[in-house]
């Protein structure tokens, strides 16, 4: 089965309870503040189609919290816009007791302990210990290198999943991350995760470099260490990063995910059968990015993982304040390639542009 029974059947109440009685100041439209005095503002695609609302769109509730506690990483990845975008705060961190009140705060009953590299941070034991206690399900995202050194601070849980960041094989894994050797430590890390007793997927980004068939042999090589799922997402260009020719465009990624169907069924991928669709070209979604809300040293971000237009100071102010129907492609230029999970698999979770058949096919994804 994909997730515990637990995670399912939470995840399906939660999700229900917010359809049927979405908070109403959610869902008001707010229109995007004019800023005539910035003559580098982006200005809306005259060009592109507006996309029309669907009627999901105003039941607006968090799904995926992307918690970030800290920013300090000890790697260099070439895809990373966060240590470029929070040069200046780099060594500031969410203390302990502000990072378990938004949780409670965002109410989302998945929480992605992100960042940085959340393994450096100081009271990362705790944090866990006290979202599990606070009954959220944990993704605590790591390059994987400190998993053997720290391990003893933590206790296996159903609820909680490292997830290790692999973007290919040794040689272009190292190369991505611009250190030789961390593919190796990341691997340990696992194995010795696995042999504990905890709960371990990993997450894959692809750039327009990668060659599918390297990330096949990858999926293989790691089914010795009985994984708990994969996660894979096109890489998408952050401002901070977007100098750099590794970003894909829509039909690079539809490109990319054509063949990708097979793989996903041999080998545990935990994206939704709907978002893999929505990868190969084969439907649209609409960005949903309230849905996975992040907070990090500077507030809750807004709007999304990727864009930063502002930071607020309480996640009401977030969820009430952000245009978000100015957002997305064919609504914001910055949107126009953007398939990252963040912003569409709350999209495919929600049964937004559902078909009769998506709850059959996610039926049947759950159980295989
Ligand atoms: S489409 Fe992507 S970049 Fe644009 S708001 Fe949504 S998640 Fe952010």
């Amino acid at each position: 089965m994909k997730f515990p029974l637990s995670m399912t059947a939470g995840l399906a109440g939660y999700i229900f309870k917010n359809k049927m009685r979405p908070r109403p100041e959610w869902q008001k439209t707010v229109a995007a503040a004019p800023d005539a005095s910035n003559p580098f503002r982006i200005l809306p695609s005259k060009t592109a189609v507006k996309s029309q609302p669907h009627p999901m769109i105003h039941k607006r509730f968090p799904l995926v919290l992307m918690l970030e506690p800290l920013h300090a990483c000890n790697l260099t990845c070439t895809g990373c816009g966060r240590i470029r975008e929070y040069e200046s705060t780099i060594t500031e961190r969410v203390p302990l007791e502000e990072c378990l009140s938004v949780v409670e705060e965002c109410g989302a009953p998945i929480v992605s302990i992100c960042g940085g590299e959340p393994m450096m941070y100081p009271q990362i034991g705790p944090l866990v210990a006290g979202i599990l206690e606070r009954n959220r399900h944990i993704l605590l995202c790591t390059n994987g290198m400190f998993i053997q050194k720290r391990l003893h601070e933590f206790t296996p849980d159903t609820r909680f999943y490292f997830n290790v960041h692999l973007d290919g094989m040794e040689k272009n894994h190292d190369l991505a991350v611009e250190r030789e050797g961390v593919f190796r430590e990341a691997i340990e890390g696992i194995r010795v995760a696995k042999a504990a007793g905890f709960k371990v997927c990993t997450n894959t980004t692809v750039y327009k470099e990668t060659d599918m068939r390297e990330i096949e042999e990858l999926f293989e090589y790691l089914t010795q260490f009985n994984l708990d799922g994969h996660q894979i997402a096109p890489a998408y260009g952050y401002s901070a990063v977007n100098d750099r020719e590794i970003f894909m465009t829509r039909d690079d990624v539809h490109e990319k995910f054509r063949e990708f169907d097979r793989l996903a069924k041999k080998y545990n991928v935990r994206q939704t059968p709907v978002y893999m669709e929505f990868l190969r070209g084969e439907r649209e979604l609409p960005c949903t990015a309230w849905g996975n809300p992040t907070y990090n040293v500077k507030g809750w971000k807004g709007p999304c993982y990727l864009i930063t237009d502002g930071h607020y100071k309480t996640f009401e102010d977030l969820m009430t304040q952000t245009p978000w129907e100015s957002y997305g492609p064919g609504n914001d230029p910055r949107c126009e390639h953007c398939m990252m999970h963040c912003g569409f698999e709350p999209s495919a979770a929600l049964g937004i542009n559902a078909k009769f058949s998506d709850n059959f096919k996610l039926l049947s994804w759950m159980l295989r």
